[in-house]
Parts: structure tokens; C-alpha cells; sequence
């Protein structure tokens, strides 16, 4: 790991934020995903549709937060393990303007691309 003190508690305090959003996000994000409740005497037939339209979104969102924050735990547990920024897959170190685009990145610019 080539990162300066600094830079990792940066990118630890950057992870602990995105982190409490997340959480804030998922709980009001929660009453979305449940079932919408359908009404067909009121809602018409494209209203309905839009409704299950923005209820898969909402489940899809709540899919990718879910995703995001088992990345952010990872990475948060990288920083505890003393390798955070090393790509997991050659051992190189991530470059610290990938990791302040993503900073639960976990593998460097040539592994990801390979990996595309
Ligand atoms: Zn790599």
C-alpha cells in the first residue's frame, strides 16, 4: 500500500459517510420496495404499470445499495487489515483518483479492464 496516512484516513472517513447515506437511504428507500398496493378500481392500466415500473426500480435500487454496502464493509475492513488500495487481484496498488471515484474499488485500472 502506497497511500499516505492521510489519504487513507480520507478515503476510510469518505467510506464511513457513503456508508451512514446508505443506511439512511435503505431505510427510506424500504417503504418503496414493499408491494405497491394496487387499487384497480382507482388507478388505470398505464398508472398501474407505472407503479410496478417504480416499484422494480425501487427493488433494483435497493438491490444495488444492499451491494454497495457489503463493497463499503469490505473495504472498511480492508483499511482495519492495513491493505486497503492494494487491487486483489495483482497486488499493485489502485491508483488514489480511482479510489476518490470509488473509493470500495477493489481492483486496479488493468484487472478491472481485463476483467470487462
Ligand atoms: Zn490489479
Amino acid at each position: 500500500m502506497n497511500l499516505s496516512e492521510n489519504d487513507l484516513l480520507g478515503f476510510k472517513t469518505q467510506l464511513l459517510k457513503l456508508k451512514t447515506e446508505l443506511q439512511i437511504a435503505s431505510e427510506t428507500g424500504q417503504q418503496a420496495e414493499e408491494v405497491v398496493e394496487l387499487d384497480q378500481a382507482r388507478v388505470g392500466r398505464l398508472s398501474r404499470m407505472d407503479a410496478m415500473q417504480a416499484q422494480a426500480m425501487s427493488v433494483e435500487t435497493g438491490r444495488r445499495r444492499r451491494q454497495l454496502l457489503v463493497e463499503i464493509d469490505a473495504a472498511l475492513e480492508r483499511v482495519k487489515e492495513g491493505y486497503y488500495g492494494d487491487c486483489l487481484e495483482c497486488d499493485e496498488s489502485i491508483h488514489p483518483g480511482r479510489l476518490k471515484a470509488n473509493p470500495s474499488a477493489t481492483l486496479c485500472i488493468s484487472c478491472a479492464e481485463a476483467q470487462e
